[in-house]
């Protein structure tokens, strides 16, 4: 059975309400309210399903001009239509009901027909233009559709040849975690508010629209964007939310220099600007420009030939080798990825690890040049060399995405290598983030007998509390480190103090990048157990490495670096 339409008679005369019910009610639910204030009640409870209100204009309690106002003012029940019932002929009260809102009139008395008519045809037409309306607007923010938004770009463009503007494309940075976190009615909530940053930002000369989920798109006046430049910062970290606090968006920027291109590809280049600074410390906007255009392309053609590179076997292992401090006797390596590509020619990991740490894709790297790094240690075994550790780089996605106690120990197993020939470095970085998950996993680790270091540490984040919560092997110092406190002596007693703390709580200190002999005979003061860097020896390919090795067999220590230290 077709559910019949609703219809609200607003009618303090009984006979005339039964009189307009007798004539709707064959094809319509019919509601009846006797006055303004009783319309307003039913209208509440029936938003969405009354299809058209039949009004009386002289009535006590709430007249019906005070009611048309009342329904004008509501974004949702201003799209109801409203037929004014006016005396015959009257123009005065016909223009006066339309000057107050109304959609259409009927005379009094009523002529069944042509009521009729009316109701269906006005009807009809309030649902082909919420058709309309569904395809140009976007229900939840009310902004413009993407494809609306493309039509209405098109034709300000044409419009005005003359005039600067430019795409402006906002995002949120995980939004699907937010959502996910404060549940979907946070999550729309958030959306409204933005949408309403975003439309005030453009103000009256520009227009906004919505693009995807949390992905808005606006089209701006170029000096109005270059004025609210100045507040990308500001609406980078937003307290938009009660629940969520610090939402953090980016803002992406193409100035419509080129006009031959299609729209869709100007909201393109936008969106890519906002995506090139997803996850950066401090920078809430980007313009889209050559140079972006080219990076971008690059990160893209390094995405797509991870794959062809691991099979075909192009990246290579350096092998760094690290020595005692007081006796410059080798004690081991650090394995540093190399790209040897057929036609880019030979990338360090500068140009690579942290694309390929942002899109998730070094833990396929990472894997590779552990198993690698264990088939050449046992290479060398099988050869006699006495085998000094190696260590190797595992990224933070490595920790949170991998089975890591697994993988390694399968490793192991597979090349017959002890553990503690494969030392593990982990950036100081990993530490911050999630310190339960990474202090279980180095737990796991070095029960099974691996050498677990700390890597760079002090380069980013100061992690001296992490390390009175877990046990380590070893601390990295990092270049940077090294270099600040040769610039600035005051520090020096800090360094001095970080070294005899870790070496009190059991761990081995290794200074990385020393290059020079002030350099090295500094770290030596300050009591650091191991040196890695360019003074002493460059990274080195396998079989460089494997001849110093070798020579350890036959003479020993090396006599060459004793002299420098
Ligand atoms: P890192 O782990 O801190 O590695 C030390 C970097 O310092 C290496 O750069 C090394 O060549 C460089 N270095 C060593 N001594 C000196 C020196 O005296 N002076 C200077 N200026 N530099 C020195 P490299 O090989 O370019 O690697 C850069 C970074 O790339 C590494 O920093 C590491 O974060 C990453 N990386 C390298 N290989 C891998 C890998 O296999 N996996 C992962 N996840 N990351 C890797
Ligand atoms: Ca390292
Ligand atoms: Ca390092």
């Amino acid at each position: 059975m077709v559910r019949k339409k609703k219809i609200l008679i607003v009618e303090d005369n009984e006979l005339n309400r039964s009189l307009l019910s007798d004539i709707l009610s064959d094809e319509y639910q019919v509601l009846e309210a006797e006055n303004g204030r009783k319309a307003l009640d039913i209208l509440e409870q029936n938003k969405d399903s009354v299809a058209l209100v039949l009004l009386d204009v002289m009535m006590p309690v709430m007249d019906g001009y005070t009611f048309l106002q009342r329904i004008r003012d509501d974004a949702e029940l201003s799209l109801i239509p409203v037929i004014v019932t006016t005396q015959s002929d009257s123009e005065a009260d016909e223009v006066n009901a339309l000057i107050h809102g109304a959609t259409d009139f009927v005379p009094k008395p009523y002529r069944p027909q042509v009521i009729l008519h009316r109701v269906a045809s006005l009807i009809k037409l309030r649902e082909t233009a919420a058709m309309v309306n569904q395809f140009q607007y976007d229900r939840l923010t009310g902004l413009y559709s993407k494809e609306f938004f493309y039509q209405k770009v098109r034709e300000r463009l044409l419009e005005e040849p003359e005039q600067d503007y430019c795409i402006v494309c906002s995002n949120i940075e995980n939004f699907k975690l937010l959502n996910d976190i404060f549940g979907a009615q946070e999550g729309d909530r958030l959306l409204k508010e933005i949408a309403a940053i975003a439309q005030k930002m453009v103000g009256s000369t520009g227009f906004c629209g919505r693009f995807t989920a949390d992905r808005f798109l606006a089209l701006q006046k170029r000096e109005q964007e270059l004025r609210d430049r100045q507040n990308f910062g500001y609406l980078g970290e937003q307290r938009v939310s009660p629940v969520m606090k610090n939402v953090v968006m980016r803002w992406g920027i193409y100035e419509i220099t080129d006009r031959s291109i299609s729209v869709e590809q100007m909201c393109d280049r936008a969106l890519l600007a906002a995506d090139s600074i997803r996850g950066q410390y401090n920078q809430y906007f980007a313009v889209y420009d050559d140079s972006l255009r080219r990076r971008l392309l690059k990160e893209k053609a390094i995405t797509d030939a991870i794959e062809t590179a691991l099979n075909e076997k192009q990246f290579v292992i350096y092998f760094q080798p690290q020595y005692g401090v007081n006796d410059a006797c080798m004690t081991g390596a650090e394995a540093l990825v190399r790209w040897n590509h057929p036609e880019w020619g030979f990338m360090s990991p500068g140009e690579f690890v942290p694309l390929l740490e942002r899109n998730g894709f070094i833990s396929r790297l990472d894997q590779y040049i552990w198993e690698q790094t264990c088939i050449i240690l046992q290479d060398w075994r099988d050869k006699g060399y006495p085998l000094l550790p190696v260590s190797v780089n595992v990224s933070r996605a490595d920790v949170y995405q991998l089975n890591l106690v697994e993988i390694l120990l399968k490793l192991i197993q597979k090349y017959d290598i002890a553990p503690e020939y494969l030392h593990l470095e982990i950036t100081e970085s990993t530490y911050a983030k999630n310190p339960e998950q990474i202090i279980c996993t180095v737990d796991q680790l070095r029960k099974l007998g691996f050498i677990v270091e700390m890597d760079d540490f002090g380069s980013e984040y100061s992690s001296l509390n992490m390390l009175s919560q877990m046990e380590l092997d070893i601390l990295k110092l990092d270049m940077k480190f090294i270099r600040n406190e040769m610039e600035k002596p005051e520090e020096r007693s800090i360094l001095k103090d970080i070294i005899s703390m870790v070496h009190r709580i059991g761990m081995s200190v290794v200074a990385e990048g020393v290059e020079t002999r002030e350099q090295m005979e500094r770290v030596k003061a300050f009591g650091c157990d191991y040196v890695q860097g360019y003074y002493l020896a460059r990274p080195m390919t396998a079989p460089e490495f494997g001849e110093l090795l070798k020579k350890q067999i036959w003479e020993g220590a090396f006599d060459d670096h004793i002299a420098v230290v």
